[in-house]
């Protein structure tokens, strides 16, 4: 069966730790869109790590992990991250990259930061780790596949061609140093060294699995909100975010999706600009920040302090929605434990109208939080197992919160372990 492990919100949501609590069960995991610009922790048996470009299955010696055609391959980083998770004790992993997959360029790095220094305070927040130069690249069909580094015919002349179009802007419009053919093709090899032992039909292997009925994972990067379709557009990434996509960015059919586990976080963070309507500043934001996450909300590619708020059933309601959910994992809820009463955006008002439908980006520019206050528990859940065992105030919050964004909660995560995990009916698996 293949399930998806996607965001609702903005990301940063706690899909790494579902995925890897998950993968237990689970004979492949999957990337499928995204690359290094953003980051998963996870907090299991070896410890607490950041990936950011590698399957969250790579702590279980069983599991394929596959980064599919969809996904913005920064080699170096990859290969740097399997190097560290080894050196921290883990097995060495089974790790498979598609042919079809492209590859992040040094100078997609290069000019994400040229553009940020050239929109100044107009910038989108990028992580300046080249995503949205490569997928502009791979559209516009001059991106490199990895399947090319094994052709130095095709490399030679492609190198040239690059170097045209990309000096233009270089020289006229960033004013900086311009790319070299022979420098490029030197990068081209060192990566084809670096990746050569990964690199299979990864579309023949996950359809192979796919008849055997093996237990795939296709793991989401960003959240709902991030999509360049249904999101906040532009303050958006590059790939496509949904699970609808996972089909695509991995390669299998559309049709052997059976799950959309929607990860949706107890209260809203998010980085980078962009509208945020349930968004709350100062103190009450600073405690928030503090006590979230595991050690604190701050970006695990970038480091920056998150921006915070209440959970917002609007966004999540319509994040969920263009998920396709059939399950929601909702997230760090034991983080929520100190708080005698937790607002919720119920609403939102634009132009004096509640709305419960979530708007474009013109009119979420607009929109003003309706908040609804709900009692804490005011304790600490982190340990319990049962559902039955929350405290009142708190099944109340997750069913509350259930109603409101109309899909079922049938995981609830109440810590950042492995172990940390309730599922909502006894003994149902997702
Ligand atoms: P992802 O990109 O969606 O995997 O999310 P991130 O890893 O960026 O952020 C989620 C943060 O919350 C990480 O620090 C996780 O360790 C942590 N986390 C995940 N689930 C829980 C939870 O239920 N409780 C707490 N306290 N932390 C959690």
């Amino acid at each position: 069966m293949v399930k998806a492990i996607v965001g609702a919100n903005w990301g940063d949501e706690g899909k790494g730790k579902i995925t890897d609590a998950m993968a237990k069960e689970a004979d492949l995991v999957v990337r499928f869109q995204g690359g290094a610009n953003a980051g998963h922790t996870i907090v299991n048996n070896y410890g607490k790590f950041a990936l950011h470009t590698l399957p969250s299955g790579v702590f279980y010696e069983h599991i394929h992990n596959i980064i599919g055609p969809g996904v913005a391959l920064n080699i170096p980083v990859f290969v740097k991250e399997i190097e560290s998770v080894i050196e921290r004790g883990v097995p060495k992993p089974k790790i498979m990259v598609s042919e079809r997959a492209q590859m992040v360029m040094s100078y997609h790095i290069l000019f994400d930061q040229y553009e940020e220094e050239r929109l100044g305070g107009k910038s989108f927040g990028s992580t300046k780790s080249g995503i949205a130069p490569f997928y502009s690249d791979k559209y516009a069909k001059i991106g490199f596949q990895v399947s090319e580094l094994f052709d130095e015919k095709i490399l030679d002349e492609k190198v040239v061609r690059v170097c045209e179009t990309k000096n233009v802007l270089l020289e006229h419009l960033y004013h900086k140093p311009l790319l070299k053919p022979e420098e490029l093709k030197k990068e081209l090899l060192g990566y084809r060294e670096m990746i050569e032992l990964y690199v299979s039909d990864t579309s023949a292997f996950l359809w192979q699995a796919v008849q055997k009925g093996q237990n795939i994972l296709l793991e989401g990067q960003l959240g709902s909100l991030k999509d360049p379709d249904h999101g906040i557009y532009p303050m958006v990434t590059s790939s496509s975010t949904l699970a609808a996509f996972g089909a695509i960015g991995a390669g299998i059919p559309p049709y052997e999706i059976k799950k959309v586990i929607t990860v949706c976080k107890a209260y809203s963070s998010a980085v980078g600009a962009g509208a945020f309507v349930s968004e709350i500043f100062g103190e009450e934001a600073d405690e928030l920040r503090r006590r979230g996450g595991d050690g604190g909300e701050y970006g695990v590619t970038t480091g920056r302090p998150r921006r915070m708020g209440w959970f917002d059933v609007v966004a999540s309601k319509y994040g969920c929605q263009v998920q396709g959910t059939t399950d929601v994992a909702f997230t760090v809820l034991d983080v929520l434990g100190y708080l005698e009463e937790i607002p919720v955006c119920v609403g939102y008002e634009v132009d004096g109208n509640v709305t419960t439908t979530f708007p474009p980006t013109v009119k979420l520019e607009k929109a003003k939080p309706v908040f609804e206050v709900l009692p804490g528990w005011n304790c600490d859940i982190r340990g319990i197992k049962n559902y039955e065992e929350l405290p009142e105030n708190c099944r109340k919050y997750i069913e509350f919160v259930e109603e409101k964004i109309g899909f079922p909660i049938t995981i609830i995560s109440n810590g950042p372990g492995r172990e940390d995990i309730i599922y909502r009916e006894s003994g149902r698996k997702v």
